[in-house]
């Protein structure tokens, strides 16, 4: 992908349904970066829960993380995390940060905040992939090709299972499909951004598709939309 041209495509959806992985498989083959806005939001989590500040005291969190800085390491692939310099990209998939991070997505100060830095991140990376709640509904609503993921919650539950037994986290489906049900509840009713299927989004139920059909689907859309510009 010529970095001439700006291309933004956006991936949304609930915890489980595939975003994370389908967004680096897409972006791989189409050459661009790979945005994870989960993990800034888990980056702020593990802010409150290591320096124990209130995961509700919106004001606060924001300052901390103006100060000590959220930033990707773009020089790797997927890149990683850091805050304050400081790799925390295992730290973030812990059960503990998780149990937390959406009372923390839940503050329109952090959001405000976060928004702001993934605009100013797909100025600095022109073509982008990026995932998480809110990208095609509120940060980036002109983007290129937007998808909405859905998956039934059996699935959901057995793919973060999966995730978090392979990192070597100890847990059970029960515990993880209550984190990814509390989640889902306030991620959905919450008043700032609350996720929803943009109305231009593409609807893809990945219950039962592989990570690979799925990008398949979402390569040809992109494709399909770079080639009407190409003839425009
Ligand atoms: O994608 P992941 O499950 O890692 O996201 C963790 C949490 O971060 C979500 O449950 C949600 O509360 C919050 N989030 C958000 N907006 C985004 C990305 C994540 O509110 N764009």
């Amino acid at each position: 992908m010529s970095q001439d041209h700006r291309l933004v495509v956006t991936i949304d959806g609930a915890a489980g349904t595939g975003k994370t992985s389908v967004a680096r498989e897409l972006a791989r083959r189409l050459g661009t970066d790979c945005l994870d806005t989960g993990a800034m939001y888990r980056a702020v989590a593990v802010i409150a829960v290591d320096q124990g500040v209130a995961p509700s005291d919106g004001k606060k969190l924001a300052a901390l993380v103006t100060e000590q800085g959220i930033r990707f390491d773009w020089s790797q692939s997927p890149p990683p995390i850091l805050l304050a310099g400081k790799d925390i990209s295992v730290r973030i998939r812990d059960l503990d940060v998780s149990a937390v991070v959406s009372v923390v997505a839940e503050q329109s100060e952090i959001r405000k905040v976060l928004v702001e830095q993934q605009r100013k991140i797909s100025q600095d990376h022109p073509t982008l992939v990026t995932e998480g709640r809110d990208q095609g509904s509120v940060v980036f609503p002109d983007a290129a090709a937007q998808f909405y993921l859905e998956a039934a919650m059996e699935e959901r539950t057995k793919r973060r299972l999966l995730q978090l037994q392979e990192s070597g986290t100890n847990t059970d489906a029960l515990t993880v499909e209550n984190d990814i049900t509390s989640r889902d509840k306030i991620d959905s009713s919450r008043e700032d951004s609350p996720l929803t299927c943009p109305s231009s989004a593409i609807v893809i139920d990945t219950s039962d598709k592989t990570m690979l059909e799925v990008v398949d689907i979402m390569e040809r859309v992109v494709r399909e939309h770079l080639a009407t510009l190409d003839h425009a």
